[in-house]
């Protein structure tokens, strides 16, 4: 499942090319067809994302709420701005490129970019097709897909825990630090609650608890405030950095030398994600594997056991 830096990712493309531009908006598949009509001829006026979910306001004060969900994704056709500091489009290795056609979701790869005519023909079942001029953006799979209106916007985005990308400020870290402690509840289930924290999946949760050696089914109220606090700030540097990079490097994200190793090979990326069975880089045990919150949760008994 996308985690949140795709998903602001994807809000940053649409800023880059669909803001400010009359949308042709349609459904191909048929499923969205009166939701598409509602958009279609309108202009997009802001694109923003919290946590998982992404939000596409038009000038007729209607929204589209997007949830991609474990197999939706967005591609991308035509004209691609580039999005990254670097000043290109990244591949799948994070190696910068310029794509001609790009699907953003798990992951960010280049995708055939259908020669030929622009707009190319839809190709399997697009839920959505958001066109400009230059752009192209097709929409399949999601979880959610739906028109709202500002006050069911701000509905849903209050129903969502603090995402240090959409608000930085103290609040949501005092926010974020009061949910995750009040809870009777394993903080390793707490962190996918995305009512607690919005934007953190299975990579982040599994590597952010290895990184605070914290045991995965310590309860909310037994983790010190101190350590929330921590957890917090982590995640707001991952988060940056996943933005930054469209990659997931947990590990060692600070060592220039390691980073290439990581962008290069996904193996070298993660202290414990999908790593069951193999020595834990730190002390050598077999990484653990088990069920929590409906995923596959990896960690190392040995070395996880605080607070
Ligand atoms: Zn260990």
């Amino acid at each position: 499942m996308p985690e949140g830096h795709t998903v602001h990712r994807i809000a940053r493309q649409f800023r880059a090319d669909f803001v400010g531009e009359r949308i042709a908006a349609s459904s191909p598949q048929g499923r969205f067809a009166a939701g598409a009509a509602l958009l279609d001829g309108t202009a997009l006026t802001e694109a923003r994302a919290v946590g998982k979910q992404l939000f596409l306001a038009f000038d007729t004060d209607r929204w589209l709420r997007v949830h991609l969900g474990l197999y939706g994704a967005w591609d991308f056709h035509g004209q691609i701005s580039p999005i990254d500091a670097g000043g290109a489009v990244r591949g799948s290795l994070g190696a910068p490129r310029v794509a001609r056609a790009l699907r953003m979701g798990e992951g960010e790869r280049p995708v055939d970019p259908a020669d030929g005519d622009f707009p190319p023909a839809p190709v399997g079942a697009v839920r959505v097709r958001l066109l400009t001029e230059a752009s192209l953006a097709d929409l399949r799979g999601p979880t959610a897909c739906e028109v709202l209106d500002a006050d069911a916007v701000a509905g849903v985005i209050a129903r969502l825990g603090p995402d240090p990308a959409a608000d930085a400020g103290p609040e949501a870290e005092t926010e974020f630090v009061r949910r995750l402690t009040s809870r009777a509840v394993p903080v390793g289930q707490l962190l996918m609650d995305q009512s607690v924290v919005a934007g953190i999946g299975n990579v982040y949760r599994a590597e952010m608890l290895f990184r605070a050696r914290l045991e995965p089914h310590t309860v909310g109220r037994r983790v010190p405030g101190e350590v929330a606090r921590g957890l917090w700030r982590d995640w707001v540097g991952l988060l940056d950095d996943g933005i930054a990079t469209g990659a997931m490097l947990t590990r060692d994200e600070d060592d220039p030398a390691a980073r290439e190793r990581a962008l290069a090979d996904v193996g070298e990326r993660h202290w414990v994600y999908k790593r069951t069975g193999e020595p834990c880089y730190v002390c050598g045990t077999a990484i653990a594997v088990e069920t929590m919150a409906t995923r596959n949760l990896y960690w190392c008994p040995t070395c996880q056991v605080g607070p």
